[in-house]
């Protein structure tokens, strides 16, 4: 999985955990569909700062206004009108674990896939569960079921089947009646599905590869017979290498045969990923012979701050706090990685420690996941990062090196 993927994923999934101070009603969530104008969204925010002041309790109404206050200077930094796939904003004052501190928070998030209806909340918590839905929708897949008489076009993108087309070969069958001569019928019906085949190949093209409105996956192809293996030589090459599965229906090139091959398609999906990650790993064992590798924290920390990194792998298992905790007085930084149940105890110790350069007890403790902290480096140096799972072989295999695996760009000495 990629580290942008996994990120989202992860901030949407903190985000919907977050609670207002003692459930009060006071977290924006604001969601602006695709080019809509944002003046429109300032303007309807603003009034309800004006609604806000008959809300009886002073200490919500205050931070209700300061949530909106932030969404409408987060809208108004897009200009006139909203980004492509539109944006969600999510403002408000939330609480600590205990309830005991709070703090104004806000979010923004650009989705991949475009924000489909337009909804201003305000509640106790951030309605991010629209996205949430999306978030199994990442990849799309173009169906193909077909037979020498008819074909289907679809899109698969996570759970989600959309027929594109159907079209029928118009070939004749494949057993004349009686009268014409059987060579001339015979070539003549070849000839009438090499075109019905270009036709179909033509029609794909247009629409993943010249009208694409997104990154295909893969293709998968179905069908009772040949006409499955026969369309992949008029396939533009493109699409042909982007062939993951060819599977036998019994259904033909109608809805039956793409219901069918989204049946069978499972275990392909399935193997896409576990196929990048096997490279992944693949490459990152080649490269370790070659010299052109490294593991471990430290190891790789040390790599990504010198920009020597290609690709970073990161086992989705590892589970490691970075405790970042600067001195407030003279902003000197101290860093360690921790295992989560540590930190309680380092936190509390630290606050009676002294600053090695100015001698002031006073922290500023900030705590941040390993994978994300990693991640976050490697951003910052065109990195490559991919999270590795830690169902297969190769996950596990990442899991003996530690965990935490890089391809240099060159031999590091
Ligand atoms: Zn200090």
């Amino acid at each position: 999985m990629s580290y942008r993927a996994y990120k989202y994923e992860r901030e949407l999934k903190e985000l919907k955990e977050k609670e207002s101070p003692d459930g009060s009603t006071c977290l924006i969530s604001l969601y602006v569909p695709p080019n809509r104008a944002i003046a429109d969204f300032v303007q309807e925010l603003s009034d309800e700062i004006g609604t806000a002041t008959n809300i009886r309790s002073k200490f919500t109404q205050k931070n209700v206004v300061s949530a909106l206050r932030n969404v409408i200077g987060k809208l108004r930094l897009y200009g006139h009108k909203a980004p492509e796939s539109g944006l969600a904003i999510f403002a408000g004052a939330t609480a600590d674990s205990g309830h005991k501190d709070f703090k104004l928070e806000s979010y923004v998030f650009e989705p991949k896939d475009p924000i489909s209806r337009k909804l201003y909340v305000c509640d106790n918590r951030f309605h991010v569960e629209h996205l949430i839905e999306k978030l199994g929708e990442k990849d799309v897949f173009a169906l193909l079921a077909i037979d020498s008489a008819k074909a289907t076009i679809a899109t698969l993108k996570g759970d989600h089947v959309q027929i594109i087309k159907s079209t029928r070969s118009g070939a004749a069958k494949k057993h004349r009646k009686g009268g014409q001569s059987s060579v001339r019928y015979a070539r003549l019906r070849v000839e009438a599905i090499a075109r019905y085949l270009k036709r179909v190949a033509d029609e794909m093209k247009q629409y993943f590869l010249e009208d694409a409105k997104y990154e295909l996956k893969g293709v998968i192809i179905g069908g009772p017979g040949q006409t499955k293996d026969q369309i992949i030589e008029h396939f533009d090459p493109r699409l042909r290498d982007k062939v993951v599965g060819i599977k036998n229906l019994g259904y033909g090139g109608d809805e039956g045969g793409i219901n069918e091959l989204v049946e069978n398609s499972e275990e392909v999906l399935e193997g896409i990923a576990i196929m990048e990650e096997k490279q992944l790993v693949r490459r990152f064992k080649d490269a370790l012979i070659a010299g052109k590798a490294n593991y471990g924290e430290q190891q790789v920390r040390e790599n990504l701050i010198m920009g020597a990194v290609e690709v970073l792998l990161i086992s989705e298992s590892v589970n490691k706090t970075r405790v970042i905790a600067t001195c407030k007085n003279c902003n000197h930084i101290i860093e360690k990685t921790l295992d989560p149940i540590d930190v309680d105890n380092f936190s509390s110790t630290l606050q009676k420690d002294q600053c090695s350069q100015c001698k002031s007890v006073n922290w500023n403790v900030v705590l941040k996941d390993l994978i994300m902290d990693l991640g976050d480096l490697a951003e910052k140096t065109s990195t490559q990062v991919e999270i590795i799972s830690s169902q297969t072989e190769e996950g596990r295999q990442i899991e003996s090196f530690g965990g935490i695996c890089v391809i240099l760009r060159y031999v590091v000495t």
